[in-house]
Formats: structure tokens, C-alpha cells, sequence
């Protein structure tokens, strides 16, 4: 087999690797970031509803006041109904005195409403509160987590990428140039397997002249449809990106004189 390809499939095998850590290692600060914002919003909420109930307090409170204010104006009415001279004065007096009953009558009612609506508020910042406190001490130590896992992460990339230079300086350059070109263009998979005459990447058949090429193993040719680089899968059969079920021994020997087919793109 062409060194190469051995070369080239562990490379892709560490890349693999590298751009899976790479997105835990994206996921991190996005992962702090939510929570957050978790926090804040949960803490803007509690903080409207401190004020709501800070305003509702305000606002039962200036109802208090005006409900003295008729309770004086009640007293100063039974007194003067008592000095009243005529019937036509009492008669006022009463009137005046009746409206005022009914205004007090209506602001307490709506002095009631306003302690219903506070106690409702002070339940619901009490739930809030238990909730922050508990998102709080959540969060610490998933930040913690987040954190050392940040650090195993980095490692793990430094000693990957390490190896993949080691492992780069053994490669082709034109062919190192060629891999890193469609990897950089196709998200990552550059080198893939062809299995039962397809690309195990675009699922596209592969015609049977470049398929004997690869069971060969000396050239290294690119899928017609996606343009990756392929390897024959039964050149690895413990690859678990391969296909399945293509033993390498069967494959050994190609049939004879195999009729020339092309590839029918069917659904991608
Ligand atoms: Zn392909």
C-alpha cells in the first residue's frame, strides 16, 4: 500500500478528534454565558416584582391617609348634624355625611384589594427568591466543571495538535496541500472511506475503474461527486467510520475484466 495512506487516514482520524474537542471547547463560553444570563433574568425579575410590590405599598398606604381624612370628615359631620338649626340643614348634612360613608365603604374595599395584591407579590418574590438561591448554588459548580473542563480540553488540544505536525511532516506536501484544502472547504472530512463502490460522504456510487484503483491501494484519487480524497474501506476494517460488512480477504482479488459502470447520482 502507498504510505500515504495509512499517513493520511490517521491524520484524519486525530482531525476528527481535534475538531470534536474543538466545539466542546466553542460550547464552553457560550455554556458560561447562559448561564448567566440565566441569572440576571431571574434577578431583573425579582427586582420588578420588589418594585410592583414597593409601589402597590405606596399606593395603600395614600389610601390610608385619604380614608382618615373621610373618618375626620364623618366625626365633624355627626357634629355639626347635632348643632344644625333647620331641617333643611340636617337634611344637608345627612347627605354629606352619607356620601362620605360611601367613600369610605368603596376605599376600603379597594384598601383590601391592595393587601390581597401584596401578599400575592410578597409569595411570588418568595418563590423567586427560593428559585434564585437555588439556580445560584447550581451554577457555581457548574461553572467549576465548565472550567476544569476547559483546562483537560486545552490539553488534550496541545498534545493533539503536536501530533498532527509530527505526523504532517511525514505526508506529501502537494497532497498535505490537497487535504487541507478540501477539509477547509467541506467542514472537516478531507480523506473518507469508499465502501461497496460508494463515498461513505456523499453516498455517491463511484465508478468501478477508480474502485479497483483504491482496492489497489497505490493512488489516492478524489470522489467524482464531493471531491474528497477516498480510501478503500477494506484497507482499515477496523475503522468504525468505514462501512460495514466489506471483508478485506473477499475483496483481495478483484473479479476479471469488470464491466465499466458510471456513477448514477441517485438522492444527496
Ligand atoms: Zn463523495
Amino acid at each position: 500500500m502507498n504510505p500515504q495512506i495509512p499517513a493520511l487516514h490517521e491524520l484524519q482520524h486525530r482531525d476528527r478528534q481535534l475538531i470534536s474537542l474543538e466545539r466542546k471547547l466553542e460550547a464552553i463560553p457560550t455554556r458560561l454565558k447562559e448561564l448567566d444570563e440565566d441569572l440576571a433574568r431571574l434577578e431583573a425579575m425579582l427586582a420588578n416584582e420588589r418594585k410592583k410590590c414597593d409601589d402597590t405599598r405606596a399606593f395603600e398606604r395614600s389610601q390610608r391617609a385619604l380614608l382618615a381624612e373621610d373618618e375626620d370628615l364623618v366625626r365633624q359631620g355627626k357634629q355639626r348634624a347635632n348643632q344644625v338649626k333647620t331641617a333643611r340643614e340636617l337634611a344637608a348634612t345627612q347627605r354629606e355625611l352619607e356620601s362620605t360613608r360611601k367613600m369610605i365603604a368603596a376605599r376600603t374595599e379597594e384598601i383590601g384589594k391592595l393587601q390581597n395584591g401584596v401578599a400575592e407579590t410578597e409569595q411570588r418574590i418568595e418563590a423567586m427568591s427560593k428559585a434564585l438561591e437555588e439556580l445560584r448554588a447550581a451554577a457555581e459548580p457548574e461553572r467549576q466543571r465548565l472550567t476544569e473542563m476547559r483546562a483537560r480540553v486545552e490539553t488534550k488540544l496541545g498534545k493533539l495538535r503536536a501530533g498532527r505536525r509530527s505526523l504532517t511532516s511525514k505526508l506529501d506536501n502537494e497532497l498535505l496541500e490537497t487535504y487541507e484544502r478540501i477539509r477547509k472547504r467541506l467542514g472537516g472530512l478531507a480523506f473518507v472511506a469508499a465502501h461497496r463502490e460508494r463515498c461513505m460522504a456523499c453516498k455517491m456510487a463511484i465508478p468501478h475503474q477508480i474502485y479497483v484503483l483504491l482496492r489497489k491501494g497505490d493512488e489516492i484519487p478524489a470522489c467524482e461527486s464531493c471531491g474528497r480524497l477516498l480510501y478503500w474501506s477494506g484497507h482499515f476494517p477496523d475503522d468504525t467510520t468505514a462501512g460495514k460488512g466489506e471483508a478485506a480477504p473477499k475483496e483481495a482479488a478483484p473479479k476479471a475484466s469488470p464491466p465499466v459502470r458510471r456513477a448514477i447520482p441517485k438522492d444527496e
